[in-house]
């Protein structure tokens, strides 16, 4: 299949290993890595490898693999880091507070009284 690629984007380029990362899991078509800058210890991110900027921008396809990822992610990072719960969390747009444009779900550990998140 032909691998959807945008050259300037830093998740695309650490989905074929030119910039390095933290990576935890990885199948076919999707990618889970660390969080460079961790809002909480365990913070991590799901990416389709294929480059669609934004949740309006996905496949169908996609998101099912995604989500599958997710949570085999999260319950490993959760027994991993022992938070008392878990956020998951996704950004569209510059006014929602996205900053890399190849859609990502974040997986937040949390604990009581954290105030990372509301
Ligand atoms: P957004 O704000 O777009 O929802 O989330 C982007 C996330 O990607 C941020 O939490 C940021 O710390 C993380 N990030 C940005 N650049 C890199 C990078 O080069 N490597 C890794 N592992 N994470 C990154
Ligand atoms: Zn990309």
């Amino acid at each position: 299949a032909h691998k959807l690629r945008e050259p300037e984007c830093i998740f695309c380029k650490i989905v074929d290993g030119v910039l390095p990362c933290h990576k935890v899991y990885e199948d076919e078509h999707t990618l889970a890595f660390m969080d460079i800058f961790p809002l909480s210890p365990g913070h991590a991110l799901v990416i389709p490898k294929d480059h669609h900027p934004d949740l309006f921008a996905m496949t169908d396809a996609l998101l099912g693999p995604v989500m599958t990822t997710t949570r085999k992610v999260a319950i490993a990072i959760a027994k991993a880091f022992g938070p008392d719960g878990v956020n998951l969390f996704q950004a569209n747009g510059p006014a929602a507070g996205q900053t890399v444009f190849h859609f990502h779900m974040h997986i937040l550990p949390r604990r009581f009284g954290d105030g990372v998140l509301a």
